[in-house]
This record gives structure tokens, sequence and C-alpha cells, in this order.
């Protein structure tokens, strides 16, 4: 076991240094205090048999000659009160000692958590768009969930183990001074008692690693099925998902269980190892070492608090062996998260977009594949009008568009706006300067106000009105029983799709950027509610004036487009208005007689 690394890492998760020091120090005044208190004992007994008499204990007891002395300088006076007052003043001390310490404790493990949700979060929002799509959510929702509740476990046991030495430390200094041949044996004996109990170590720690898979694999199974409710409903498979989310529930159940057994094994085998340990330490002490009835006192009482430490030792390892998996997955998530954070070397400011978007021979790949997806494209988007993109399915349009808000970098050419090299633009500054509508609209269980402020965090309620306005949203909206703030439903579910679109539409035009792009914003909706979305996107171009970039599938959406580009197997095929179009390529041509 490396405490060391589990240290470090924990450290790296978040937690702060200072209450860890705080913690292990209010332990060791507990620890100390205490001791001072279970010192008090001796000259009690010694009264008691002595029968009162201080002149006596003072002529013939070295202890109490020192303890004059030592009082002597806070000014008390030695008598038996004075002893047990004493007493008490230190068991009061040590009680605030460890309710300061439970206080720090909880508040070092839930600092350390909210953290970790924090960097989390944040980091996945910095993270490259291709990371973030690979990631599997529901393996993130566990670990946010399960495996961080066991992280603050951990961080518990690594502080109450590091106590729990301080305090051993203590007890055996203490139980040194009152005889070194028993300390020698009990620290002995104590190893011998621990080699039993490494191999449960290394079995829970193993135990921990199935049930972090089996948690991860089970969360992950959820939090798919939970976006697919109506699939399931509609294909009639409820049997046979219920089956899998059985065995997902069952395999989380054994994998827990495993470690529960693990852990009461290790419980129940450490008190008569211990016992053992003590009953053969008496022995010893009695029948070898002749010790004094006092020193055998004072030796037992360090023994039966000794005990229980013993006890939380074992257990505090446990508890380490059974949760460290859930740490080394978070820990590696947020390692794998910083590595592969969003670039943002660009150091230009970007305005406006006046003159035009190019593309000078821009080729891409996907990082890990052989395909070349866009190939040598070079094309211009004129600044203030809509063009198109359209082509069959895999030609590589999303990928194209993706190239605008720096979500992906070409793997060659060069994209400039205004002559600007893309690459040379600051990352927030070049996406202030774009909206982007996608195919369908995200939206939040939030008021339709709070919707559109995505687009704009201070937009004012007029800004939100003049939006909805443009997007053609308003006779809806207003139509709605709380208007603008009205909860539209998780994904916007008490909406009609169109309204959907509208909304979003909205939302991406109320910071009146001057890009708009937009990814099949209308494959989803009846012909209705296109003409709808189209009434309001020709009242955006005629007021706004934005750059707009569509891709669309169907001519309907971008007929009326100034530069429609045929992108096909990532070649630019051919680019011009409908009419022109229509003229020089098969391709569209069939398409237009097909769509007619
Ligand atoms: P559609 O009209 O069906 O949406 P598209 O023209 O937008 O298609 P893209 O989504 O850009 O096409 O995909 C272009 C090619 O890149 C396809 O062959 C696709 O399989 C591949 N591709 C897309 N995303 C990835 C990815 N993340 N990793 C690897 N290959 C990808």
């Amino acid at each position: 076991m490396s405490f060391t690394r589990y240290f470090s890492m924990a450290l790296e998760l978040g937690l702060e240094k200072s209450m860890f020091i705080k913690v292990v120090s209010l332990s060791v005044i507990a620890t100390l205090v205490e001791s001072l208190g279970l010192a008090m004992i001796v000259p009690i007994y010694q009264y008691m048999n002595a029968n009162g008499d201080i002149e006596w204990l003072l002529k013939n007891e070295k202890y109490w000659l020192e303890m004059q002395q030592v009082f002597a300088v806070a000014g008390l006076q030695l008598s038996l009160t004075t002893f047990l007052l004493t007493a008490m003043v230190l068991i009061i001390i040590r009680q605030a000692a460890a309710f300061l310490r439970l206080l720090i404790v909880a508040k070092t493990r839930e600092a350390l958590k909210q953290h970790v949700r924090e960097s989390v979060f944040s980091r996945y929002l910095a993270a490259q768009t291709h990371y973030q799509h690979k990631m599997a959510k529901g393996e993130l929702v566990s670990e946010l969930t399960n495996e961080l509740q066991k992280v603050g476990v951990l961080l518990v046991a690594i502080i109450s183990l590091i106590t729990i030495i301080v305090n051993l430390t203590i007890y055996l200094t203490f139980l040194f001074i009152t005889s070194w041949q028993m300390t020698l044996i009990s620290v002995a004996i104590i190893s011998l008692a621990m080699v039993p109990l490494q191999r449960l170590q290394t079995q829970t720690r193993s135990a921990g690693e199935k049930s972090v898979a089996a948690n991860s694999e089970a969360t992950s199974f959820v939090v798919e099925r939970l976006q697919m409710g109506r699939v399931i409903r509609l294909a009639g498979i409820e049997t046979v998902e219920k089956t899998r989310m059985s065995r997902h529930a069952a395999q989380q159940f054994l994998t827990m269980m495993q470690v529960e057994r693990l852990m009461a094994i290790a419980a129940v085998a450490v008190e008569p190892i211990i016992l053992a340990m003590v009953l053969v330490m008496l022995y010893i002490s009695v029948v070898w070492l002749n010790m004094a009835t006092i020193t055998l006192g004072l030796f037992l009482i360090i023994i039966v608090r000794l005990l229980p430490i013993a006890r939380d030792f074992v257990k505090a390892r446990q508890i380490i062996s059974s949760t460290i998996s859930s740490v080394e997955v978070i820990y590696d998530r947020l390692r794998a998260l910083k590595v592969h954070a969003e670039p943002d070397d660009g150091s230009q400011v970007l305005d406006n977009i006046e003159n035009n978007i190019q593309f000078a021979k821009v080729s891409f790949k996907y990082d890990g594949t052989d395909t070349v997806v866009l190939k040598d494209i070079s094309i211009e988007i004129p600044a203030g009008k809509t063009t198109a993109i359209i082509g069959p399915s895999g030609a590589g349009k999303s990928t194209l568009i993706d190239l605008l808000p720096r979500l992906r970098k070409p793997s060659a050419g060069t994209i400039y706006f205004d002559g600007q090299d893309l690459a040379d633009i600051r990352l927030a500054s070049l996406r202030r300067n774009i909206s982007y509508v996608p195919q369908e609209p995200q939206i939040f269980d939030a008021s339709i106000a709070d919707h559109i402020r995505l687009g704009k965090a201070n937009a004012t309620m007029d800004e939100i009105r003049d939006a909805a306005r443009l997007a053609g949203a308003t006779q809806f909206i207003e139509a709605l029983p709380h208007g603008y703030e009205t909860v539209v439903g998780e994904r916007g579910g008490r909406l009609s799709g169109g309204q959907r679109q509208r909304l979003d539409l909205a939302r991406a035009i109320v910071r009146k950027a001057p890009v708009l792009i937009m990814d099949e914003p209308t494959s989803n909706l009846d012909p209705e509610s296109e003409k709808d979305f189209l009434n309001a996107l020709g009242q955006i171009q005629r007021e706004l004036k934005p750059t707009v970039i569509v891709v669309a599938h169907r001519l309907s959406t971008i007929r009326h487009a100034d530069k429609i580009i045929i992108l096909s197997n990532g070649i630019v095929e051919a680019s011009g208005r409908h009419e022109e179009l229509i003229e020089i390529s098969k391709w569209y041509k069939d398409l237009a007689v097909g769509q007619a």
C-alpha cells in the first residue's frame, strides 16, 4: 500500500493541505490531553493507597513530588480535588478537540467533493470536442455520484489512519515509559497480528475495482435508457431491457457484497487476534516481568485504549483498499480531461466579418482514422449572405461547419475570416462572432426567457422579446399560460417540434453574432413549420444581415440561398445558385426532381 501515492492523489484532487494539517493537529492534541488525563490515575490510586496522607506521599512517591512542582507553577495546591479537577478539565479539552476535529473532517471531505465536482464539470466544458464525444456520459455520471462518494469515504479513512498512527505512537510512548520490555513485545505482536490481515487488503482492493466497473456499467445503461424511453416502448422491448437492468443491478449487488464480506471478515478477525495478543502480554507481564500492580493497571488501561485504535487501524486500511479504485478512476478522468483540454493559442480579436470566410486547401481527418473526410476544400463564403451546404449523407457537411468555431482543427490548409487566419484568433473572440442552431434543439427544463438567455446571459426582456419576434416565436410564446416565464419541460417536451426550433433560433440570434450556422435546422419539421421557420429566417436576414451558413438536405430550405455548395465525398463538386446547379450538377438536378 503506497500511502504517499494516495495522499498525493488526494492533494491533486483538491484536498486542502491546511485543513488536513488542522485535523491531524487536533487529533494529536486530543490524544495528548487524554493521555495526560490517564496519567492522573496514578496519583489518584497512590492517594487511595496512602489513605490520603499527602505528606507521606510527597516524601515517598517521586511522582507526587514532580506533580507538586508542576502544580506550583500554575499556583495550585496539591490535593485529591486538584487532581480530579485537572483530570476533568483535560477530558473537557479532549472532547472540545474531538468535536472540532469531527467538524473539520466533515468540512475537508465535503470541500474535496465540491472541488472534484466543479473541476470535472469545468474540465469537461473545456475539453476538446472529440474527447467530449467519445466520453461515455454514464461513466462520468457514475464517477460524480457513486465514486465521488467513496472519495469522501477514502479521505476520512486516510485522516483516520494518520490520526491512528499518531495516537499509536503516543500510546506506545506512554507504554514505553511504563515498561520498555512490554512495548517491544506489544509492537512485535501487533506486527504479527497484521500479517494474516494483509491478504484481505489485497482481496478487498480487487473487489473494490470490480464494484467500480459494475457501478459504471449500470449507470451508463440507465443514463442511455432514460433518453430512449419512447423507443423502448414502441419497440416493445421492455422485458428485454428489464432483464438487462436486473443483470446490471445484480452485478452491483454481488460486487458490493464481496467488498462488504471482506470488510466483515476483517472486522471479526481483528478482535480475537488482538485479544489473544493482550492475553499473551498479560501473561508475560505477570509471570515473566513480575510487573507491579500499579504499572500493570496503567498498562491495562492503555491496552484497553489501544484495542479500538488497533481495530480502527485495520478498518481504515480496509476502507482505503476498497475505495482506492474509485479515487483512481476520478483521478484518471481529471487527468485525461486536462490532457484533452481545448488549446487556445490564438491571440487576435475578431470584431466582425465584413467580406468573407475563405477555405484555402482545407483537409480534415478524424483522429485515429485513415480516411480523409474533407479533401483540399477551397471555397468562399460571402459575408452578409446565405450560403447553403448540401450533399449526400456522410459527405462531410457537419465536419466542415465544425471547423468554423474551431470545434475541430483542419489537418491541412487554412481558413480565413476577412483574411485573418482562424488559428490566430482567440477562441472566445471567435465564438462570440458565431451563433449555432443544431438539428435537434437542446432545450433545458427552464423558462422560455431563460432558454433565450442562454444565447446572451445579460439579455434584457426587450432583447428577449425582439429575438423571439425575429424568430417568429412571439405568437406561440404569448399564447402560453405564463408567456416568457413558462417552463417548457425537459428537452422542451411541452412544445411542438416547430416551436422548439423557433425558440432555439431566438436563443441563437439574441446576441446578434455576425455569423449564424445552422445544421439541418428544418429536417425534423413538417412543411408548414418549415415555412414558418424560413419566414423567420428571411426576417432575420433582412434586419440583422448575418452571414448565414446552413447545412440542409431539403431543397425547399435552401433553394433561395445566395450560394449553394455541393459537397460529395469530402470534395466540392459544384457551387452556385439553385438555377445554375440544376444546369451543371446531375446529382442536384436529380435531387430537385425527386423533391419536387
Ligand atoms: P449527414 O448528412 O449524414 O449528417 P455529413 O455530410 O454531415 O453527413 P459528417 O457527419 O461530416 O457527414 O461525416 C463525414 C464522415 O466523417 C463520415 O464518413 C463519418 O462517418 C465520419 N465521421 C464523422 N464523425 C466522426 C468521428 N467523430 N470520428 C470518426 N469519423 C467520423
